[in-house]
Protein backbone atom coordinates (compact mmCIF):
# COMPACT_ATOMS: atom_id res chain seq x y z
CA UNK A 1 0.00 0.00 0.00
CA UNK A 2 2.70 2.73 1.28
CA UNK A 3 4.96 1.45 -2.11
CA UNK A 4 1.94 2.22 -4.31
CA UNK A 5 1.48 5.28 -2.87
CA UNK A 6 4.95 6.27 -3.36
CA UNK A 7 5.07 5.59 -7.04
CA UNK A 8 1.44 7.39 -7.31
CA UNK A 9 3.31 10.36 -5.66
CA UNK A 10 6.43 9.65 -7.74
CA UNK A 11 4.32 9.60 -11.33
CA UNK A 12 2.09 12.31 -10.55
CA UNK A 13 2.03 14.86 -13.07
CA UNK A 14 3.57 17.36 -10.95
CA UNK A 15 6.80 15.05 -10.11
CA UNK A 16 6.69 14.07 -13.75
CA UNK A 17 7.05 17.88 -14.37
CA UNK A 18 9.81 18.23 -11.82
CA UNK A 19 11.49 15.13 -13.06
CA UNK A 20 11.29 17.00 -16.59
CA UNK A 21 12.85 19.74 -15.47
CA UNK A 22 15.69 18.10 -13.35
CA UNK A 23 16.83 15.46 -16.66
CA UNK A 24 16.59 18.66 -19.12
CA UNK A 25 19.11 20.69 -16.57
CA UNK A 26 21.28 17.85 -16.61
CA UNK A 27 21.43 17.37 -20.00
CA UNK A 28 22.11 20.83 -20.81
CA UNK A 29 25.78 20.26 -19.62
CA UNK A 30 26.07 17.46 -22.53
CA UNK A 31 24.87 19.43 -25.15
CA UNK A 32 28.07 21.59 -25.52
CA UNK A 33 29.63 18.76 -27.58
CA UNK A 34 26.36 17.71 -29.21
CA UNK A 35 25.17 17.80 -33.02
CA UNK A 36 22.59 19.95 -34.06
CA UNK A 37 19.56 18.60 -36.16
CA UNK A 38 16.11 18.86 -35.99
CA UNK A 39 14.11 16.60 -33.00
CA UNK A 40 10.44 15.91 -34.32
CA UNK A 41 9.54 15.62 -30.64
CA UNK A 42 11.21 18.99 -29.43
CA UNK A 43 9.03 20.26 -32.81
CA UNK A 44 12.46 22.43 -33.76
CA UNK A 45 15.78 22.90 -34.00
CA UNK A 46 17.52 20.49 -31.82
CA UNK A 47 21.05 19.35 -30.31
CA UNK A 48 21.78 15.70 -30.10
CA UNK A 49 24.38 13.59 -28.05
CA UNK A 50 25.74 9.83 -27.88
CA UNK A 51 24.85 7.28 -25.17
CA UNK A 52 25.25 3.86 -24.70
CA UNK A 53 22.41 2.04 -25.07
CA UNK A 54 22.81 0.46 -28.77
CA UNK A 55 21.72 1.68 -32.23
CA UNK A 56 17.83 1.75 -31.32
CA UNK A 57 18.73 4.19 -28.79
CA UNK A 58 21.29 6.67 -29.47
CA UNK A 59 21.83 9.51 -29.68
CA UNK A 60 19.62 11.20 -26.80
CA UNK A 61 18.05 15.15 -27.62
CA UNK A 62 18.92 17.41 -25.32
CA UNK A 63 15.95 18.83 -25.11
CA UNK A 64 13.28 16.56 -24.68
CA UNK A 65 15.71 13.33 -23.90
CA UNK A 66 14.14 10.76 -27.03
CA UNK A 67 15.76 8.03 -28.18
CA UNK A 68 15.96 7.36 -31.43
CA UNK A 69 13.53 5.05 -31.89
CA UNK A 70 11.00 7.86 -30.70
CA UNK A 71 12.10 10.04 -32.83
CA UNK A 72 11.40 7.95 -36.03
CA UNK A 73 7.90 6.73 -34.88
CA UNK A 74 6.81 10.53 -34.16
CA UNK A 75 8.07 11.18 -36.97
CA UNK A 76 6.68 8.88 -38.91
CA UNK A 77 3.17 9.35 -37.26
CA UNK A 78 3.51 13.44 -38.34
CA UNK A 79 3.05 11.49 -42.56
CA UNK A 80 0.28 9.52 -41.26
CA UNK A 81 -2.04 12.49 -41.48
CA UNK A 82 -3.92 11.89 -38.01
CA UNK A 83 -5.17 14.80 -36.06
CA UNK A 84 -3.89 14.55 -32.40
CA UNK A 85 -6.03 17.26 -31.08
CA UNK A 86 -9.03 15.28 -32.07
CA UNK A 87 -7.80 11.83 -31.02
CA UNK A 88 -8.19 9.84 -28.43
CA UNK A 89 -4.80 7.81 -27.75
CA UNK A 90 -3.51 5.44 -25.86
CA UNK A 91 0.60 4.45 -24.89
CA UNK A 92 1.71 1.43 -23.51
CA UNK A 93 4.89 2.11 -20.74
CA UNK A 94 5.85 5.60 -22.23
CA UNK A 95 8.94 7.39 -21.71
CA UNK A 96 8.77 10.28 -20.20
CA UNK A 97 9.55 11.95 -24.06
CA UNK A 98 7.01 10.26 -25.13
CA UNK A 99 4.49 10.96 -22.35
CA UNK A 100 5.56 14.45 -22.81
CA UNK A 101 4.68 14.42 -26.47
CA UNK A 102 1.56 13.20 -26.13
CA UNK A 103 -0.52 14.25 -23.25
CA UNK A 104 0.37 18.25 -24.52
CA UNK A 105 -1.32 17.06 -27.68
CA UNK A 106 -3.78 15.09 -27.73
CA UNK A 107 -7.86 15.69 -26.77
CA UNK A 108 -7.12 12.66 -24.18
CA UNK A 109 -4.23 10.37 -23.51
CA UNK A 110 -3.94 7.44 -21.65
CA UNK A 111 -0.33 6.67 -20.19
CA UNK A 112 -0.67 2.55 -18.89
CA UNK A 113 2.17 1.04 -17.37
CA UNK A 114 1.86 -2.90 -16.03
CA UNK A 115 2.30 -3.36 -12.64
CA UNK A 116 1.11 -6.91 -11.47
CA UNK A 117 0.62 -6.15 -8.18
CA UNK A 118 -1.96 -3.50 -8.82
CA UNK A 119 -5.39 -3.74 -10.08
CA UNK A 120 -6.17 -3.55 -13.46
CA UNK A 121 -7.64 -0.11 -14.85
CA UNK A 122 -6.38 1.71 -11.47
CA UNK A 123 -5.32 5.32 -11.30
CA UNK A 124 -1.09 5.37 -10.31
CA UNK A 125 -0.41 9.31 -10.57
CA UNK A 126 -0.79 9.82 -14.43
CA UNK A 127 -0.68 6.54 -15.83
CA UNK A 128 -3.38 3.70 -15.72
CA UNK A 129 -2.68 0.54 -14.56
CA UNK A 130 -3.13 -1.89 -17.52
CA UNK A 131 -1.65 -5.41 -19.06
CA UNK A 132 -1.45 -5.12 -23.11
CA UNK A 133 -2.98 -8.71 -22.63
CA UNK A 134 -6.29 -7.84 -20.85
CA UNK A 135 -7.01 -4.14 -21.57
CA UNK A 136 -8.68 -2.47 -18.69
CA UNK A 137 -10.63 -0.49 -21.84
CA UNK A 138 -13.95 -0.64 -24.06
CA UNK A 139 -13.84 -1.58 -27.37
CA UNK A 140 -13.39 0.54 -30.09
CA UNK A 141 -11.69 3.33 -27.61
CA UNK A 142 -8.84 4.48 -29.29
CA UNK A 143 -8.29 6.44 -32.72
CA UNK A 144 -4.29 5.72 -32.18
CA UNK A 145 -2.45 3.30 -29.34
CA UNK A 146 1.32 3.82 -29.56
CA UNK A 147 4.08 1.23 -28.44
CA UNK A 148 7.57 1.66 -28.21
CA UNK A 149 9.81 -1.37 -28.08
CA UNK A 150 7.01 -3.15 -25.77
CA UNK A 151 5.75 -6.07 -27.63
CA UNK A 152 9.25 -7.92 -27.49
CA UNK A 153 8.28 -8.21 -23.45
CA UNK A 154 4.60 -9.31 -23.45
CA UNK A 155 4.17 -12.65 -22.04
CA UNK A 156 1.34 -13.75 -24.98
CA UNK A 157 2.09 -11.42 -28.16
CA UNK A 158 -0.88 -12.58 -30.22
CA UNK A 159 -2.88 -11.70 -27.51
CA UNK A 160 -1.87 -8.16 -27.08
CA UNK A 161 -2.28 -7.78 -31.11
CA UNK A 162 -5.67 -9.18 -30.60
CA UNK A 163 -6.32 -6.12 -27.38
CA UNK A 164 -4.97 -3.99 -29.66
CA UNK A 165 -6.97 -4.54 -32.20
CA UNK A 166 -10.20 -4.55 -30.06
CA UNK A 167 -9.84 -1.54 -28.37
CA UNK A 168 -8.96 0.21 -31.59
CA UNK A 169 -11.80 2.36 -33.27
CA UNK A 170 -12.60 1.35 -36.85
CA UNK A 171 -10.61 3.02 -38.90
CA UNK A 172 -7.77 3.35 -35.91
CA UNK A 173 -3.95 3.09 -36.23
CA UNK A 174 -1.25 1.00 -34.30
CA UNK A 175 2.12 2.18 -34.79
CA UNK A 176 5.31 0.76 -33.04
CA UNK A 177 8.31 0.16 -32.84
CA UNK A 178 10.07 -3.96 -31.96
CA UNK A 179 13.62 -4.83 -32.71
CA UNK A 180 13.43 -7.70 -35.37
CA UNK A 181 15.47 -9.85 -37.59
CA UNK A 182 13.83 -10.29 -40.95
CA UNK A 183 16.50 -13.21 -41.69
CA UNK A 184 14.48 -15.81 -39.52
CA UNK A 185 11.01 -16.37 -38.16
CA UNK A 186 9.47 -15.06 -35.24
CA UNK A 187 10.58 -17.31 -32.31
CA UNK A 188 9.29 -17.00 -28.19
CA UNK A 189 12.64 -16.82 -26.14
CA UNK A 190 10.49 -17.79 -23.12
CA UNK A 191 6.93 -19.04 -22.25
CA UNK A 192 4.96 -18.14 -19.30
CA UNK A 193 4.12 -21.33 -17.29
CA UNK A 194 2.44 -21.70 -13.78
CA UNK A 195 5.13 -22.58 -12.69
CA UNK A 196 6.55 -18.89 -13.57
CA UNK A 197 9.32 -18.54 -17.12
CA UNK A 198 10.51 -21.55 -19.57
CA UNK A 199 13.29 -19.98 -20.57
CA UNK A 200 14.04 -21.35 -24.83
CA UNK A 201 16.73 -19.61 -24.94
CA UNK A 202 19.06 -17.20 -22.97
CA UNK A 203 17.46 -14.76 -20.70
CA UNK A 204 18.16 -11.70 -22.09
CA UNK A 205 17.04 -8.23 -20.60
CA UNK A 206 16.48 -4.85 -21.82
CA UNK A 207 16.25 -1.45 -19.39
CA UNK A 208 12.64 -0.96 -17.75
CA UNK A 209 11.72 2.02 -15.61
CA UNK A 210 9.38 -0.24 -13.33
CA UNK A 211 12.00 -3.05 -12.62
CA UNK A 212 15.35 -3.28 -11.24
CA UNK A 213 16.65 -6.14 -13.30
CA UNK A 214 15.16 -4.98 -16.43
CA UNK A 215 12.28 -6.25 -18.97
CA UNK A 216 12.39 -10.33 -19.88
CA UNK A 217 13.08 -10.34 -23.88
CA UNK A 218 9.61 -12.91 -24.98
CA UNK A 219 10.22 -12.91 -28.43
CA UNK A 220 12.07 -12.34 -30.93
CA UNK A 221 10.26 -10.67 -33.76
CA UNK A 222 11.15 -11.92 -37.55
CA UNK A 223 10.07 -11.83 -41.33
CA UNK A 224 6.54 -12.92 -40.31
CA UNK A 225 5.55 -9.90 -37.66
CA UNK A 226 3.28 -8.18 -40.56
CA UNK A 227 1.21 -11.85 -41.09
CA UNK A 228 1.15 -11.99 -36.95
CA UNK A 229 -0.76 -8.79 -37.17
CA UNK A 230 -2.76 -9.86 -39.98
CA UNK A 231 -4.14 -12.70 -37.50
CA UNK A 232 -5.12 -10.01 -35.47
CA UNK A 233 -7.00 -8.34 -38.14
CA UNK A 234 -4.69 -5.68 -38.54
CA UNK A 235 -3.34 -4.58 -41.63
CA UNK A 236 0.48 -3.60 -41.73
CA UNK A 237 2.17 -0.98 -42.94
CA UNK A 238 6.12 -1.12 -42.32
CA UNK A 239 8.36 2.56 -42.88
CA UNK A 240 11.66 1.84 -42.64
CA UNK A 241 13.70 5.22 -41.24
CA UNK A 242 17.14 6.82 -42.04
CA UNK A 243 17.54 10.16 -41.18
CA UNK A 244 20.77 11.57 -39.64
CA UNK A 245 19.30 14.90 -39.28
CA UNK A 246 16.24 14.24 -36.70
CA UNK A 247 19.43 11.85 -34.85
CA UNK A 248 18.39 8.63 -36.48
CA UNK A 249 21.80 7.64 -37.47
CA UNK A 250 21.20 3.71 -38.44
CA UNK A 251 17.71 2.47 -39.94
CA UNK A 252 15.01 2.17 -38.08
CA UNK A 253 11.45 0.14 -38.71
CA UNK A 254 8.23 1.94 -37.82
CA UNK A 255 5.05 -0.37 -38.08
CA UNK A 256 1.53 1.07 -38.91
CA UNK A 257 -0.78 -1.15 -38.54
CA UNK A 258 -4.80 -0.40 -39.35
CA UNK A 259 -7.80 -1.67 -37.87
CA UNK A 260 -10.35 -1.70 -41.18
CA UNK A 261 -12.92 1.35 -41.38
CA UNK A 262 -15.84 -1.03 -41.23
CA UNK A 263 -15.86 -4.71 -40.82
CA UNK A 264 -15.67 -6.33 -43.45
CA UNK A 265 -14.58 -3.93 -45.78
CA UNK A 266 -11.45 -5.13 -47.19
CA UNK A 267 -8.90 -2.51 -45.23
CA UNK A 268 -7.23 0.17 -47.76
CA UNK A 269 -4.21 -0.45 -48.93
CA UNK A 270 -2.92 3.54 -48.14
CA UNK A 271 -4.14 6.40 -47.10
ZN1 LIG B 1 13.72 16.59 -28.71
Amino acid sequence: MIRALLTALRWSPASLRAQSWWKRWRRRRRARTAQPGRCPICAGPARFFPIAGGPRETPMCAGCGSVARQRALVHTLAGLGIELTTAQVHESSPSLATYEFFAARCREFIASYHLPDRPAGARLGAFTVADLTALPFAADTFDLVVTLDVLEHVPTPARALLEIARTLRAGGTFVFTVPRDPARATRARAELTTNGWRHLQPAQFHADPTTRRGALVVTDWGHDLEARLADAGLTCRTLTLLAPEIGVPVPIEVFVARKPATAGDSPPATR
